[in-house]
């Protein structure tokens, strides 16, 4: 069994949508094609990084490791964190944006410059907000990591605040283009990072965030019901049994569009010109014996029709021919409408020999000398028989 590497939910959502991709980012560590609106949302996350750092007031964390503490005695008491620096104006958020934009991955000089220029406007916006909403945060960009009831996960968290109530929110930044409450509502990456900070954390995780940076709009959420929780578990808990089972197959879907691999996938990749055309062969074989057994299969069925038919009118169930005889077989099964009875059988106390609703256990029951002949034959009644007839064959001089 492979050893597992603690889950990120990029890395859990990944394999969900695609093992072998999986597999090719992280154990064959295969680098992807640098693109623009990657580099933008890392250039973005590191210069709100950089201005938010100086501001953060850190909050009480849990002692040691997180999974064997339960108990509030555990925590460790709160202590009151270094002051706040001072804020950067806004020219100086700017300035670091400038000197950490980097050109990678961009289409074409205009791509460049149009992501970059909303990256200024964004970066403004936030700044407005930031300034008149002075929220206090007390970590950004932090590393968490815990076993979650046996599966190791982890994540960086663009930032956690303290709300009103001394409580955590965490907020997960967005640069993408359209993101939506139910977003918000239905996010596994929210319901990971709340999991991380409260078993990171003293204080509870008292709402969930992701803030849409192109609009300025935080979508805020309360923390996630403990079903919500158990539901991502198994999930995350189905993506561990894979990975530990090395189960790394192709799934292809809308994700193969945007995917570095299909070169190499065997979803995409061609066959070698050298083995083409012994291969076109034996597809095309592998074509008409697939068309034949669909014809025979067709065939076969009227034969067994005509032959039915002539055994009904007759009265026969043996037909010789040439080298065999064809035997006329049948199959029978039962099925009982028991509800109109059930009354009757919850009454005597039947009800519970034929719970399964399977036709065995109530034929027994039929048969069961011990039960009320009158029970029993209301309980035959409500059955209906289905015969199904076929042919099985014999060498003639077997068949006589
Ligand atoms: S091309 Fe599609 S099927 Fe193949 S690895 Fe990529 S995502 Fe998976």
């Amino acid at each position: 069994m492979a050893a597992v590497p603690a889950l990120s939910y990029s890395s859990y959502h990944t394999y969900l949508e695609c093992p072998l991709r999986w597999k090719y980012l992280y154990v064959d560590r295969l680098p992807e094609t640098p693109r623009g609106y990657f580099s933008f949302g890392r250039v973005i996350h590191s210069t709100l990084e950089e201005f938010v750092r100086p501001l953060v007031v850190p909050s009480a964390r849990r002692v040691g490791g997180s999974e064997s503490q339960r108990t509030l005695d555990e925590w460790e008491p709160s202590r009151p964190g270094p002051s706040p620096g001072a804020r950067m104006s806004l020219d100086e958020l700017l300035a670091v944006y400038d000197r950490l934009w980097t050109g990678e991955g961009y289409l074409s000089p205009e791509d460049e410059a149009r992501y970059r220029g909303l990256g200024r406007e964004l970066l403004r916006r936030f700044y407005d907000r930031f300034v008149r909403e002075h929220p206090v945060p007390v970590s950004v960009e932090e590393h968490l990591e815990t076993r979650w009831d046996g599966i190791p996960v982890h994540g960086y968290i663009d930032r956690i605040d303290r709300t009103p109530k001394g409580g955590l929110e965490v907020v997960d930044y967005k640069t993408s283009r359209d993101l939506s409450d139910e977003d918000a509502r239905e996010s596994d990456q929210l319901s990971l990072y709340q999991i991380l900070v409260e078993r990171n954390y003293a204080e509870p995780v008292e709402g969930l965030t992701l803030y849409h940076l192109r609009s300025q709009t935080p979508l805020r959420v309360p923390p996630r019901d403990p079903e919500v929780l158990a539901s991502l578990h198994v999930r995350l808990g189905s993506v561990f049994d894979g990975i530990q089972a090395g189960a790394f197959e192709p799934t292809p879907g809308r994700q193969c569009a945007r995917c570095d691999f299909r070169a190499i996938c065997p979803e995409f990749k061609s066959v070698p010109p050298l083995d083409e055309a012994r291969l076109r062969l034996l597809v095309d074989r592998f074509e008409t014996l697939r068309s034949d057994e669909h014809r025979l299969n067709e065939d076969l069925k009227r034969t067994a029709e005509e032959l039915h038919r002539a055994a009904e009118e007759l009265g026969v169930h043996r037909i010789r021919g040439t080298r065999s005889v064809a035997l006329r077989r049948r199959d029978e099964a039962w099925q009982y409408s028991l509800d109109p009875i059930r009354p009757l059988l919850d009454e005597t106390g039947l009800a519970e020999r034929v719970a399964s609703g399977k036709p065995e256990d109530v034929r027994r029951l039929v048969r069961d000398a011990t039960v009320d002949p009158e029970i029993r034959r209301k309980v035959s009644e409500t059955g209906a028989r289905t015969v199904t007839w076929f042919w099985d064959l014999e060498e003639a001089d077997r068949g006589g």
